[in-house]
């Protein structure tokens, strides 16, 4: 059976699907009394102030977006996509035309079909199935060395040996481990490739004795890890979805 893990809610599912995933660097709300002209076939919009705004796509009748980043990711339901988006909706104040979402760090996702969008087809280079793909796009690094230490939440780990750490610890998680890894510096070494979900990205660093960085537009846009404790880091974290990237904190 072909099932995938939601990215969302992290169940098993068999009817999983992709979807678009849009970080918006900028949001126009073309119904503002303040635009002069919107000019659709070059994607312009021209404020009467005599400002112009650039777009990438309508993503509503009276939205434009801007943006850069596009990724695929894997949703189980309409229930999630919803509950994803709705998590981070934001209510735009009628007087404003344009708002620079990165410039006020808000991250206010936008969902699309795959069919909406003019997509490659890529190979995935763990399964060798092949799934939608636009933007996303993956570096993986050999681990030289790595390690769980027991800790406490106040311990400071060895960041000079092991410039990437991850913690399963929080506030209400005083006790736990950290996991810690030494990773090949030479960057002529690192390597790309595409893969068609966290739990194949997870499984080649089982694998390849490697980590896979990416970014990742679930997680707020941000640059996430995929590393051989992956797993067991959720479990330490107590999260239901145990291929969730870890966020970068590299240093
Ligand atoms: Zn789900
Ligand atoms: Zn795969």
């Amino acid at each position: 059976m072909n099932s995938k893990h939601c990215e969302w809610c992290g169940g098993l599912s068999s009817s999983y699907y992709y979807r678009f995933v849009i970080n918006p660097l900028q949001i126009i709300l073309l119904d503002s009394p303040m635009i002069h002209s919107i000019d659709k076939e070059n994607q312009v919009v021209t404020l009467k102030n005599g400002e112009k705004y650039d777009y990438s796509a309508l993503i509503s009748p009276d939205t434009a977006a801007g943006y850069n980043e596009i990724f695929p990711h894997i949703f189980c339901s309409e229930k999630c996509e919803d509950t994803f988006v709705e998590r981070y909706s934001i209510i735009y104040r009628k007087d404003v035309t344009v708002i620079s979402l990165k410039d006020e760090g808000i991250f206010n996702p936008v969902v699309v079909p795959v069919e909406h969008i003019n997509y490659n087809n890529d190979t995935c280079k763990q399964c060798k199935n092949n799934f939608p793909n636009l933007n996303k796009r993956y570096i993986h690094i050999k681990i030289v060395s790595k390690t769980i230490q027991k800790a406490n939440i106040n311990d400071k780990p060895d960041l000079s040996k092991y410039p990437v750490v991850f913690s399963d610890m929080y506030h209400g998680k005083q006790h736990g481990n950290y996991y810690l890894f030494e990773i090949e510096h030479n960057k002529s070494t690192w390597g790309e490739a595409q893969f068609c979900s966290n739990e194949c990205a997870f499984q080649y660093t089982i694998e390849n004795d490697c980590i896979i960085m990416y970014k990742n537009n679930i997680l707020e846009g941000s640059f996430c890890h995929v590393s051989p404790y992956t797993t067991k880091i959720n479990e330490g974290l107590g999260n239901p979805y145990k291929y969730r990237p870890q966020k970068m904190s590299r240093h």
